[in-house]
């Protein structure tokens, strides 16, 4: 497999063959510290003119992101949190394909660190999206002025609100020259509302946003942890042979059970930890606070406990969740702001 590192300035390249340690090693006293700075993003060619952005090491506000380009020039997956990581991304993809005109681009969910690098993609660029990513960009708080909930507090740089002028409530296919290339919804909340997968039936790559968080804790505040389960038989349904998660390293076929299994066993887990809380008319954080995490104790960002049971709470009393509550109980149970490595700098 071939394996092209356009823009990683220690010079690594990255391979699906060889997915990276970082990921997949949870709980591994070996690990070695990854470098998170906007200079270890880079563009992985996963096979001929498709590339995956891959931004170690997927903790809050590193995502992936990808390209793909045919005869007729390149639709964009996914922007990136800040005004320089995207320019970063994008430059990195200008190079890897000669200068192709970025004709689409598309988001698979409306969260900051997938879009608010919209506004830096071409002008002439159709941007597309699901009808809902759409309507919870376009009033997302944090893009205004992100809480101080993360340490350090991030700066997005000089970005735009910009927002899909194509919306789907279901499917779409982009036929960019010789791509084919299917924008597909799972017909329910998963992650998010308005979740779109990007799919290359020829090639076989799938781009999955943030339907998988590869070595990391998942996250579904936004969406219906339910969903998000039954969204793991929807992925197997494709026959990906190389998946691009929305955060974390890169996945091959033969990989894929252990990710799907490793997201189903956490799922489960914290239907069941709701269950048991509501029984006892326990809060989501005292449900946390009172967790034994085990085997997800060591997953990256594993405040995120507070926030999905937090959405269990919501969607079995049937009203929304309040998010700026959850987001302090996440803190309470860090005892303090998120960590993020994402900063003023990119
Ligand atoms: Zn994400
Ligand atoms: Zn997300």
């Amino acid at each position: 497999m071939q394996a092209v590192d356009f823009g990683a300035d220690s010079g690594r390249t990255a391979s699906i063959r060889t997915t990276e340690p970082e990921g997949r090693t949870m709980g591994d006293e070996h690990a070695h510290e990854p470098d998170t700075t906007v200079s270890s993003g880079h563009l992985v060619e996963v096979v001929d003119g498709v590339y995956a952005w891959i931004q170690p090491d997927g903790t809050w506000w590193l995502n992936n992101a990808g390209a793909v380009t045919g005869t007729d020039g390149t639709l964009i997956v996914d922007t990136c949190a800040t005004e320089a990581r995207t320019r970063r991304f994008l430059d990195a993809v200008q190079l890897a394909t000669d200068g192709a005109p970025v004709r689409f681009a598309v988001n698979t969910h409306e969260h900051g660190d997938h879009t608010y690098g919209n506004s830096l993609l071409p002008d002439e660029a159709a941007l597309i999206g699901h009808e809902a990513m759409r309507a919870h960009l376009l009033v997302d708080p944090i893009f205004d002025a992100c809480p101080p909930a993360w340490e350090p507090v991030p700066d997005w740089g000089a970005v735009t609100r910009r927002v899909p002028t194509i919306v789907t409530r279901s499917d779409l296919t982009v036929h960019s020259g010789t791509r084919r290339i299917d924008l597909m919804h799972p017909g329910y909340a998963a992650h998010t509302e308005g979740d779109l997968v990007a799919w290359l039936p020829e090639e076989r790559v799938l781009f999955t946003g943030d339907l998988l968080f590869v070595g990391l804790t998942p996250l579904v505040f936004a969406g219906s942890v339910d969903g998000a389960l039954r969204a793991l038989e929807w992925i197997t349904g494709f026959g990906a042979e190389v998946i691009v998660p929305g955060h974390g390293p890169l996945a091959a076929a033969a990989d894929l059970p252990g990710i799907l299994d490793d997201h189903e066993r956490y799922y489960r887990f914290l239907l069941e930890l709701a269950a048991a809380g509501r029984r006892d008319g326990l809060a989501p954080l005292e449900v946390a606070q009172g967790a034994d995490l085990g085997e997800f104790a060591g997953w990256p960002d594993a405040e995120r406990v507070v926030l999905n049971l937090h959405r269990i709470y919501a969607d079995a009393l049937g009203r929304p969740m309040d998010l700026m509550a959850a987001v302090v109980d996440a803190m309470t149970w860090s005892g303090g702001p998120l960590t993020t490595h994402v900063c003023c700098l990119g």
